[in-house]
């Protein structure tokens, strides 16, 4: 599990700011994308030890009486409910207010570990800004700007020491278990009915049962002859003779879901179209680095301009999801399954696949050949050899002279390259740069 930072504080006290800061990673392809981050909540950040999931709560007004406020102060318990770590942010323009004053009683109830971080204090006297906020009882209040960039590494760092401690997992034992395929997508998009619709031809193993609200169970599937470890994040549980989703949405378990997995499956309702939400949890998908299989669910029932229209909102919303398959399904009737999980073990096969670095070279030198990277401030970058730097996602180590001048463009060409020659259909590829002697 990554561990959780969830972002807390009034309004305006630069919050999102910060998660902009936190998440802004060079492995962020989507992060460009005109109109797909402006309301991300929820992503995931590298730091110096380790990478980490960060929420951002919007706005907390814990007085607020009703309406809109009163539900994102409902949103922010519940996100510091999944917390590991709490960044209590205040501003050390305005000072000290009430509100945190009120915050700070709310977070130390919450058991969590707190890091109260005053923002804002770019060309201030740090230790007199940040005096007033002793009072919180929180701790040193650590001065930063998230505009600037200041201090947000070292909050970072100091977040990440709170949170338990990383798994050591043993890479040996890794390679011999089943795949492991997370069922993701927003409520309602049909999850547990292709959880069951899976379950119900096939006989169930076991079930794990979850600690907390946030872990997600694993479901031991047989399909095919094939072994797999579902990842349900719909909560389906055994009741009776039938299942049935009994939890609620969350995404802190969506996204470990994610990271636990080999194998994503984003469902998609096809009746209501592409949301931003379902561009998030995409992009998530991609920052993640794991292997997609898209399920546009609920295709029976609709009428040919229907499938018309919702091909070209994936054509104009998913694009950046042009590495996967996408399969047009019915869990509720059990069509296309088969061929989605054809897909699935593709998708895992790209994901895992063993690049040698003899093909991986003879393949650079060929896609030189057919097209050099540009000169950049006068220098021709010189590319000389490839190898894999890890799996799940692919990563195939570039080394060269002058790797600071290649182009996104050429970074793109290269990728596309690889991933024919190899078949990497279904997975994220990374390619990276090695400066050489
Ligand atoms: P949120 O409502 O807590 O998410 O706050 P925002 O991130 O939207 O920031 C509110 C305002 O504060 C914006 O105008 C930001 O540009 C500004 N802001 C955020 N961080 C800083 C900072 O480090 N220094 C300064 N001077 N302004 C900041
Ligand atoms: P979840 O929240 O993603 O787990 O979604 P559910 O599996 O609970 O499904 C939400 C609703 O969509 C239920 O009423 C399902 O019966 C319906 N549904 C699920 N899959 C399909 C499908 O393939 N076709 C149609 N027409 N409805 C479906």
């Amino acid at each position: 599990m990554l561990p959780t930072i969830v972002l807390v504080g009034r309004p305006n006290v630069g919050k999102s700011t910060l998660f902009n800061r936190m998440t802004r990673t060079r492995d962020a392809l989507v992060a460009d994308l005109p109109g797909l981050t402006r309301d991300r909540h929820y992503g995931r950040g590298l730091g110096a030890s380790r990478p980490y999931l960060v929420v951002d709560t919007g706005g907390f007004e814990p007085t607020a009486e009703s309406g809109i406020l009163k539900e994102m102060a409902r949103q922010t318990l519940l996100a510091i409910d999944e917390a590991d770590v709490i960044i209590f942010l205040v501003d050390g323009r305005d000072g000290m207010t009430p509100q945190d004053g009120v915050i700070a009683e709310r977070l130390r109830k919450s058991q969590r570990p707190v890091l109260l971080a005053v923002n804002k204090t770019e060309g201030m006297q740090r230790a007199i800004v940040s005096a007033e906020f002793h009072e919180l009882a929180l701790g040193d209040p650590l001065s930063i700007s998230s505009a600037h960039g200041e201090g947000v590494r070292d909050l970072v760092e100091l977040a990440l020491e709170s949170a338990p401690p990383e798994e050591v997992e043993v890479a040996e034992v890794q390679d011999d278990r089943p795949p492991k395929v997370a069922i993701v997508g927003r409520p309602n998009v049909g999850k547990s009915t292709l959880v069951n619709a899976l379950l119900g031809e096939e006989r169930v193993i076991a079930f794990d049962q979850p600690g907390t609200t946030r872990d997600s169970i694993e479901i031991a599937l047989e399909r095919g002859g094939k072994h797999y470890t579902l990842i349900d994040t719909a909560g389906v549980r055994k009741r009776g003779k039938v299942f049935e989703a009994i939890e609620k949405f969350s995404v802190v378990k969506t996204m470990q879901a994610i990271e636990e997995a080999n194998v994503a499956i984003l469902v998609v309702d096809a009746q209501e179209g592409i949301t931003e939400q379902d561009a998030h949890v995409a992009a998530y998908i991609l920052d993640a680095g794991r292997a997609l299989v898209v399920a546009i669910n609920k295709w029976d029932g609709l009428k040919d301009d229907e499938r018309e229209w919702i091909k070209r909102e994936i054509d104009r919303k998913l694009q950046f999801l042009d590495f996967a398959k996408f399969h047009y399904i019915s869990a509720l009737r059990n069509k296309g399954l088969t061929e989605l999980f054809q897909s699935v073990d593709m998708a895992y096969k790209a994901a895992m696949a063993k690049l040698p670095t003899p093909q991986l070279t003879r393949v650079l030198i060929d896609a030189i050949a057919q097209h050099q990277p540009a000169v950049s401030r006068g220098i021709r970058p010189k590319l000389r050899y490839a190898h894999q730097g890890g799996s799940n996602p692919p990563i195939v180590v570039v080394h060269g002279n002058h790797v600071d001048g290649i182009k996104d463009s050429y970074v793109r060409f290269l990728e596309g390259v690889f991933r024919k020659v190899f078949k990497l259909t279904g997975t994220p590829l990374r390619v990276q740069f090695k400066q050489g002697e």
